[in-house]
């Protein structure tokens, strides 16, 4: 049924993994339509009480599928890009916030960009110890972060400026040391204490943990979360646009992506 993802529920617990290792689980649009359709089959099904959300193989995410991008979106209009990236990248994203079951998300290797946006919309984050972050796209880019600003809030104002205005790789074990990775796991013990983690929480009252999340997400969006997030969409697609931008993508995205990495 699904291509890009595989969909698999153990006992209460519900999993849903890129699959795409062979492309180090870059997001494309259908892994992403498919992702979307997966968290809805897991909230409407009453068994499932806690999500996790992950990779097949090495890595969590690349981020998104750049070479896709560039074979069918390399021309899309301001009105294309909008709409596409509206829907797949932002409002996906904010569906896993707001998902009204509990979600962890289990990171191993790289979690960049689109898959770190992805990994920090889920309410826990938890990573083996070969695992990193990153979101490079503003240096190697030219682009103004991704699409949901989600930075400052899971990491604090001033470690996301570091992390965006360098783009290097943040460790596990920096991301544990600043709150924003709940545990650090053996890789080869990361599949089993996450299920152990899941499960220790699929054994609180649903409805309970539904309205403590509700609260949790509204003490953000009381701090203007929801506000600050919308208004830098608006802003990334004006960076879509800039002359930085164009002339980035005329030099070719592999260029670009390799000049991230020297
Ligand atoms: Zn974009």
């Amino acid at each position: 049924m699904y291509h890009d993802i595989e969909y698999r529920v153990d006992g209460p617990v519900a999993s849903i993994l890129h699959a795409r290792p062979q492309a180090r689980n870059a997001e494309s649009s259908r892994l992403l339509d498919e992702l979307d359709q997966a968290l809805g089959e897991a909230v409407q099904d009453e068994a499932v009480r806690v999500i996790i959300l992950g990779g097949q193989g090495d890595h969590f995410s690349a981020g998104h599928d750049l070479k896709e991008a560039q074979r069918e979106r390399q021309d899309f209009t301001v009105e294309q890009r909008w709409d596409y990236e509206a829907r797949r990248y932002f409002d996906y994203a904010l569906r896993i916030w707001d998902c009204p079951k509990p979600t962890i998300a289990r990171v191993q290797g790289a979690c960049i960009a689109g898959g770190f946006m992805v990994a920090n919309m889920c309410d826990l984050v938890v990573a083996s110890d070969d695992a990193f972050f990153a979101d490079p796209v503003t240096r190697t880019m030219s682009a103004a972060a991704v699409e949901v600003l989600i930075h400052p809030w899971v990491m604090g104002l001033r470690r996301a400026k570091e992390f965006l205005y360098t783009g290097e790789r943040m460790s596990a074990a920096d991301a544990h040391s600043i709150g924003m990775v709940n545990h650090v796991f053996a890789r080869s013990e990361l599949e089993s204490e996450t299920q152990k983690l899941a499960e220790k929480i699929a054994g609180t009252p649903p409805f309970a943990l539904k309205l403590v999340k509700r609260s949790l997400n509204r003490t953000f969006d009381a701090q203007g979360f929801r506000t600050a997030l919308n208004a830098h969409f608006d802003t990334h697609q004006l960076s879509h646009v800039s002359d930085e931008f164009v002339g980035m993508r005329r030099e070719g995205l592999a260029g670009a992506i390799e000049r991230g990495k020297a």
